[in-house]
């Protein structure tokens, strides 16, 4: 039987943080064996938070070396520019036409958007966000994409467009499947501070930070304030590095939090801890990094070859929709 498609995508932002990895690309590494993966670089996207350019090319390779370095396989699962397949932008308009403006305004994540980026004039491209992301997810007719529970109302846009689609032109069979959302099941890995990890907050570890930097920033992370002094005892329930722990370094979670609720164990040798674990999981990562940073064109030849692929099959698309809709 063939495998279902699913459709990954993020906007070039450039290096990639432990958010980033635990919240999204540890998945999508799981997900290319069971399923026939296409991973997108949302180039366009990403101009609904920054009009400028200048960084996009530079962000998007720092990405995906991020992505290779992470262990995505480019030859089982095709890396690819939004930009550089033209079929987004033409399905884009037609799609636009199987939506209405009140549909796309009560879209929970743009209320978000303008609340969070304090944005006050909300452009068209804000509003058409979640029909350009359903091109990306049925252009290449994905059945399954890998989301948090937030996104979840743009899968739901998605498939009425599809229905619309397949109700108004496909009379005799539909073309495009109507996509399930899968909920990434790790919750959000926090920041150094405690807030959501994020680099607008400068509260990140990278998956590029070599072991001085991990030990440096790990030393300022928040701990339980109640534990002033080694002996104090913690709660590891509310401490930032034992959430580092859980996922870093589940072996040794029982022992560190009897220790640190008995106060047998302080903060600075627990975070000591903490970080020699985080740099022996980040430590194939970075040396992955360095052999793709040292061979560029690798990189470019990479993400090249994903084009190509994922063109052809656009193009496939595309000329279906224009057989269904009887242009051209
Ligand atoms: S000992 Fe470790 S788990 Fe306990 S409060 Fe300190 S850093 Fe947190």
């Amino acid at each position: 039987m063939a495998k279902k498609r699913i459709l990954s995508g993020m906007r070039p932002t450039g290096k990639l943080h432990l958010g980033n990895y635990v919240g999204a690309l540890e998945n999508w590494t799981k997900l290319q064996d069971e399923y026939q993966s296409f991973h997108l670089i949302a180039d366009y996207h990403v101009l609904t938070t920054d009009l400028s350019t200048d960084e996009i090319y530079n962000n998007t390779i720092e990405m995906v070396i991020d992505w290779l370095a992470a262990g995505l396989e480019p030859e089982k699962a095709p890396i690819f520019r939004q930009s550089q397949i033209k079929e987004h932008t033409e399905l884009f308009l037609i799609f636009s036409m199987l939506i209405t403006k009140a549909r796309l305004e009560r879209n929970p994540t743009l209320k978000e958007q303008v609340r969070d980026l304090n944005i006050e004039n909300l452009t068209y491209g804000h509003l058409g966000y979640p029909v350009l992301q359903a091109v990306d997810i049925l252009l290449y007719k994905g059945d399954v994409v890998p989301v948090g529970e937030d996104q979840l109302p743009h899968i739901e846009i998605t498939r009425e467009i599809a229905r619309r689609f397949n109700n108004q032109y496909c009379s005799d069979e539909p073309i495009f499947p109507e996509p399930e959302g899968k909920i990434t099941q790790f919750a959000r890995l926090p920041g150094l501070d405690g807030n959501r990890m994020s680099k607008s907050l400068g509260n990140t570890i990278f998956l590029s930070d070599e072991p001085d930097v991990v030990n440096q920033k790990l030393r300022k992370a928040v701990t339980d304030p109640q534990k002033v002094r080694k002996n104090d005892p913690g709660r590891p329930e509310i401490c930032l590095v034992f959430t580092y722990h859980k996922k870093f370094n589940p072996e040794e979670l029982g022992e560190i939090e009897t220790n640190c609720r008995s106060g047998a164990l302080g903060c600075v040798e627990c975070k000591t801890k903490c970080s020699a674990k985080m740099n022996q999981f980040l430590a194939p990562i970075i040396e992955r990094r360095k052999k793709y940073e040292a061979n560029l064109d690798l990189v470019k030849s990479i993400i090249n070859d994903g084009e190509q692929k994922a063109r052809a099959i656009a193009e496939v698309t595309m000329k279906e929709v224009h057989q269904k809709m009887k242009i051209g």
